[in-house]
């Protein structure tokens, strides 16, 4: 099972119901990442009982009142937290050497088993016997951030000759003995969020958005190398069948999201807007067949893309953003290290300022990589 079919099997249940069903994610769902099955249950199954009875062992029981990890930063580690609040780290390495190493006396050439392991092994079976079903560890392996940072130089869907994104500083350290600011910016600024009312009338706008709509499952289509043939480029449901084919269907709720390789002309206004003689913007976009069959035939929440609209460049009347924000999806425009995420498999956070009565807004998109 290669990694993304690994979190395919993790991400199978349908209840988003937040960070506690994250930190369910792994064992209910019978998942075991792939660096901490080698690393320390190999070792369990080999010695699990005298094990278990000495160091209890992460996998096979949980600590109780454990909230879940976080990060483990380096693959081949895990952070643990212990029964006493402090955390340990531990390599694989260091949990393939058990303490039965030091239960297990080679005598005359032949090993031979302690009266106390033989003890601790008897106790061990029925504390296991007894033991309530096992808790899970989370390993969320990666966290990434695919969202641009906020300045004067993030390009922008119209051409201004002032900023529109404005910092002032109102405390300095020196002054007030605190740092702050003030920001003025557009809706529609930067990595964002279009929420339906955008472009259909009486839809929900950003607050009103449920938040289970932003937080789901992460899809992702690569069609860096026909954009590079074709600026203008618009994904079609040809292409999405094609993803499928190699992927399964795109589940239901998805945040489907079209990476085109624009991104690399990120730190250049003037090649990410990519303007003809005319004044005419080419980027690539959705096409309207793949909208619909993303809205009506997978059912999913959200839209996607690495460039300045969802829809491509020259387009003057957008349909896909009136057809699929009237149907009550919203959108991300201008995300960010979208090669740093697998096509199929990974959580998305979708969290926009909850601005009242909003088009949309800025948007901290992370995907959760298992
Ligand atoms: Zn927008």
């Amino acid at each position: 099972m290669n990694r993304v079919h690994a979190a395919r099997g993790a991400f199978s249940v349908t209840n988003f119901g937040g960070i506690a069903w994250l930190a369910r994610l792994g064992h209910e769902t019978g998942h075991e990442p792939s660096g901490h099955k080698k690393s320390h249950c190999v070792s369990c199954d080999s010695s699990r009982t005298a094990f278990a009875s000495l160091t209890p062992h992460p996998c096979a029981t949980g600590w109780p009142g454990q909230t879940g990890l976080v990060s483990d930063g380096p693959r081949a580690h895990s952070l643990y937290r212990l029964p006493s609040g402090r955390q340990e780290n531990r390599s694989p390495a260091g949990m393939a050497q058990t303490p039965l190493g030091t239960l297990v006396r080679p005598i005359g050439g032949k090993m031979k088993i302690s009266a106390t392991l033989l003890f601790v092994s008897l106790l061990s079976v029925l504390l296991v016997a007894q033991r309530p079903a096992t808790r899970p560890v989370v390993h969320l392996r990666t966290v990434v951030d695919l969202t641009h940072p906020l300045n004067a130089s993030t390009p922008t869907y119209e051409e201004t000759k002032e900023p529109t994104y404005r910092a002032n500083t109102v405390a300095t350290f020196e002054k007030d003995h605190y740092f702050a600011r003030e920001i003025c910016l557009p809706e529609h600024f930067g990595t964002h969020l279009d929420a339906p009312a955008h472009f259909a009338k009486g839809h929900w706008t950003v607050d009103q958005i449920p938040p289970d709509r932003l937080m789901t499952r992460l899809v992702v289509l690569d069609e860096t190398a026909k954009v590079k043939n074709d600026s203008d480029y618009q994904l079609s449901a040809a292409d999405i069948t094609s993803w499928e084919k190699l992927h399964g269907q795109i589940p239901a709720k998805a945040v489907v999201v079209l990476r085109t390789g624009w991104e690399t002309r990120w730190n250049s206004a003037k090649d990410y807007r990519n303007p003809d003689a005319k004044g005419v913007m080419h980027f690539p976009g959705f096409g309207l067949d793949a909208a619909r069959l993303l809205v009506e035939g997978r059912k999913v929440y959200g839209l996607g893309i690495d460039t300045l609209s969802i829809d491509y460049g020259p387009s003057p009347d957008f349909p896909v953003h009136q057809y699929s924000l009237a149907h009550s999806l919203y959108h991300l425009e201008n995300i960010a290290n979208l090669t740093s995420v697998p096509a199929n498999g990974a959580l998305v956070v979708v969290a926009p300022m909850k601005l009242e009565g909003g088009s949309g807004a800025p948007v901290r998109i992370l995907a959760i990589v298992q």
